[in-house]
């Protein structure tokens, strides 16, 4: 009841105009004395489960011990992300992007934590913790550095076509003066714009559609030829207006999307998006393609440019090196 009461919208008046405003509730519960018998371990019980409720969102969750052990892992986490960029404990893993002949066009750079005593562990894990700890913006400078070290000794022995993609976080789109990095990493690289592609996620740009606008252009007028990407797109909310003005040269289809295209339906969205794409005129990466079955389906609904586990998976550089020197024909 109180989630259900707290999250109907309200009315505003803004600047004389009256617009709706909602909030979002999440609730940890701890429950006395199972969950603890003194404040501080109730309320750090509580919140614990209150990082649980947030996951989902609008929910409430009671404590348990496994989750508990959540948190304590999330702890661990922090404590070591914050050593990890010292200790050059963070790794770059590509991907190749090819086409239906599966020529390799360009690759995204994926990050990874080479932890000391857990290995190899995924962004999806640490990257939060990244965040929480507030080394977004030094984590993504490392990235967007090493990306294109990495891709100028490519280009420079085999491949002076090929791209490289880049994720970028909102904090680091948000970060003063980001257009400038860009510029002098690539130029410390010798690296024109053709080199670089920004992937921003959907609901990144969503978040605030006019200030990531002014971004992406002051990005772009600093860097002529790096393109913009946006990722994960059609789980988030962008209207078709936006679309069509905003200075964006292509779309990532999530893998959701692709993982479900046997389902009727669900190919239809996929064949828009991809219609709407070749209208916009933009260039379209499918992602997350595990079989001959997704690929051909898409190769038929005219898509031209894929990545997933049916063509490569995200390895090392060295291990893709001497394939990606063979030129798309
Ligand atoms: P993303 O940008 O959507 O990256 C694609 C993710 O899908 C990667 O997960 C990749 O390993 C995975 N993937 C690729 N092909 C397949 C497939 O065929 N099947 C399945 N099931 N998965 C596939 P990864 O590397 O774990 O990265 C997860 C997310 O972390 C990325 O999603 C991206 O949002 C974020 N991320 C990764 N590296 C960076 C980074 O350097 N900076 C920032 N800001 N975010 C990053
Ligand atoms: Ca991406
Ligand atoms: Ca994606």
């Amino acid at each position: 009841r109180v989630i259900d009461r707290i999250t109907e919208p309200f009315a505003v008046d803004v600047q004389q105009s009256i617009g709706q405003i909602r909030l979002g509730v999440s609730i940890g519960i701890a429950v006395i004395p199972e969950d603890g018998t003194d404040a501080t371990v109730l309320l750090r019980n509580a919140d614990a489960a209150m990082y649980r409720a947030k996951e989902r969102g609008n929910h409430f969750v009671f404590f348990t011990e496994d989750i508990n052990s959540m948190a304590i892992q999330r702890l661990v986490i922090e404590h070591g992300v914050r050593r990890a960029l010292s200790r050059n404990e963070f790794r770059l893993y590509y991907q190749p992007i090819v086409n239906a002949a599966g020529e390799i066009e360009s690759m995204e750079a994926l990050a990874r934590w080479d932890h000391p005593e857990r290995g190899i562990i995924s962004p999806a894990v640490f990257l939060d913790a990244v965040d929480d700890v507030g080394l977004t913006v030094p984590f993504g400078t490392w990235v967007l550095s090493v990306a294109c070290r990495d891709l100028a000794r490519i280009r420079k022995n085999s491949r002076p076509d090929l791209r490289v993609s880049v994720n970028l976080a909102p904090a680091q789109l948000d970060q003063p003066g980001i257009a400038e990095i860009i510029e002098k990493t690539l130029a410390r690289h010798s690296l024109d714009g053709s080199a670089l592609t920004l992937e921003l996620t959907e609901s990144a740009i969503m978040e605030n559609p006019e200030r990531s606008l002014r971004k992406i252009e002051a990005i772009r007028r600093l860097n002529p030829g790096v393109t913009i990407a946006i990722d994960d797109f059609g789980t988030g909310y962008s209207s078709l207006a936006y679309l069509t003005n905003y200075p964006v040269d292509g779309l990532k289809i999530d893998r959701t999307f692709v993982s479900r295209l046997s389902s009727e339906s669900n190919a239809k969205v996929v064949n828009t998006i991809i219609d709407l794409g070749i209208i916009l005129n933009l260039t379209i990466v499918a992602e997350g393609v595990e079989t001959a079955e997704q690929l051909s389906t898409l190769v038929e609904h005219r898509c031209r440019l894929f990545q997933g586990y049916y063509f490569h998976r995200p390895a090392p550089l060295d291990e893709y090196e001497s394939m990606v020197s063979v030129r798309p024909g």
